[in-house]
């Protein structure tokens, strides 16, 4: 065949298989799909394939862009809260929550009693106040807004004091000074990349300063010579001059983690419990809970917040306050907080998955061609990600695979390419899979994922 042997759109579209997808992707991204197809096709050296294996390669990109939609991973990285592969997974009982309720009507804002409009936050909001102390909480879509909404309610046109070791980015596009200057708000900086002192915040005080705000560094640490005004501290100050105390708090515990082996994490009771009059933090970090912000403090200033027309526009649907709700009730009720995800997957011992990484290993070699890659198990850590803990690494266990060519990104690939897709982590010359983020029900799934994997080599 030459070049221009190449067959016509047409016979593609007409094809019965490829004419199924209409029905998925709609008529011109079909065309669009078969073109590239022989677009590259075209490009490439003589000579050109046939039909048949033309046909082969339409159909697996028609595939690829029918599912190319959001796809259930696995997370074999170690990051436990993974913000690119969706943070915290969801309880049981959060997602029976979110089927029950987002198949039917809800009284999600009906007072049942009245039989009139009620809130959509008062069943969270006790919730919340039970966990955190707070007096009230509001819920909306993440602590990005959660950050925005409180800035725009109290110092659109003020004052907002931060220390300069605070001044956060935050993965993606989160910058605390692009978010005050957004929001209306004039940022005053004080003190130093490494020391800020409570005389600092005194100094900038001025009759237009609305708030002296704290943030969690949350993915970095100011080691050595270094001074902060810690939340008790700045909430005495805040009220002596008359202006608001706000922390964003962030990572979000809710309990102690210490529990866990990780360092000490500020819980949101304990930013309240110093007097701060607002705290932020997000929903699907160390909470383990769906994607939100949560903004917790003073009654009045919640309603204030709740009460700004923006709040409207950054309110979250009854999936996530049913998810939410669910969640919390995990840390209410005793001994359930292992059922979040999250804690369960902290919870694991490191010998406990060790052994299963022995079994899964022991079950790749069997029987494998002599140049597949080799796989190993190995003690390795894990990390919580999503920003939080950044120093803290937690003893873990998995599998190294070690590609006998030495292309270790090509395995990793490779792995990405199976269905489910595999994630794992490429460090120098190999390829580790930490199976603290593997649920053990996936263990037969990942066999089959590395010995395709290993075959397709
Ligand atoms: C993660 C984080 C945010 C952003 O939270 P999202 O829920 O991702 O919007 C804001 N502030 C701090 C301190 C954080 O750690």
């Amino acid at each position: 065949m030459t070049r221009r042997a190449i067959p016509a759109v047409h016979r593609f579209t007409a094809d019965p298989e490829v004419a199924a997808f209409q029905r998925v992707l709609g008529r011109a991204a079909v065309r669009t799909v078969v073109q590239s197809v022989l677009g590259s096709a075209r490009a490439r050296p003589l000579p050109v394939a046939e039909f048949g294996a033309l046909r082969r390669d339409v159909l697996a990109a028609l595939d690829r862009a029918a599912t190319h939609g959001l796809l259930p991973v696995i997370n074999g990285t170690g990051v436990l809260l993974h913000t690119n592969l969706g943070r915290a997974p969801l309880a049981a009982s959060a997602l029976d929550a979110v089927r029950q309720l987002g198949a039917g009507y809800t009284n999600l804002e009906y007072d049942l009693a009245a039989g009139e409009r009620g809130s959509r936050d008062d069943r969270v909001g006790a919730q919340l106040r039970e966990l955190t102390g707070a007096e009230a909480a509001l819920v909306v879509n993440n602590c990005a807004a959660a950050v925005l909404l409180v800035l725009d309610t109290f110092a659109r046109s003020k004052e907002v004091v931060v220390s300069r070791g605070q001044l956060i980015e935050i993965g993606g596009a989160f910058r605390l000074p692009d978010v005050l200057r957004k929001s209306g708000a004039t940022l005053v900086e004080v003190g130093t990349t490494n020391r800020t002192y409570g005389r600092d915040y005194r100094d900038a005080w001025t009759p237009n300063t609305a708030l002296f705000m704290r943030t969690h560094p949350s993915n970095y640490r100011i080691e050595g010579f270094a001074a902060d005004v810690d939340a008790p501290a700045l909430a005495a100050i805040a009220k002596e001059l008359g202006v608001l105390s706000f922390e964003d708090l962030g990572s979000g515990a809710l309990v102690d983690l210490t529990r866990f082996g990780l360092p000490h994490e500020p819980t949101v009771a304990q930013v309240v419990e110093a007097g701060i009059d607002l705290v932020s933090v997000s929903g699907d970090k160390l909470l383990g809970g769906p994607q939100c912000g949560i903004i917790a403090g003073k009654a009045s200033l919640v309603a204030r917040v709740a009460a700004n027309p923006i709040a409207r526009a950054l309110r979250v649907d009854k999936l996530t306050l049913s998810a939410l709700s669910a969640t919390l009730a995990l840390y209410l009720e005793p001994g359930r907080l292992t059922d979040i995800p999250f804690f369960a997957m902290l919870a694991l011992r490191p010998e406990a998955l060790l052994r299963r990484a022995e079994a899964i290993c022991a079950r790749v070699s069997r029987g494998a061609a002599a140049r597949a890659p080799r796989v190993k198990p190995r003690h390795m850590s894990s990390t919580t990600g999503g920003g939080t803990l950044p120093l803290a690494a937690i003893p873990s266990a998995g599998i190294a695979l070690d590609p006998v060519d030495g292309d270790a990104d090509a395995l990793a690939a490779r792995l990405r390419d199976g269905r489910p897709p595999v994630i794992a982590r490429v460090d120098a010359d190999e390829v580790f899979i930490d199976l603290r983020t593997v649920p053990e029900s996936e263990d037969d799934t990942l066999v089959a994922a590395l010995r395709r994997a290993a075959a397709a080599h």
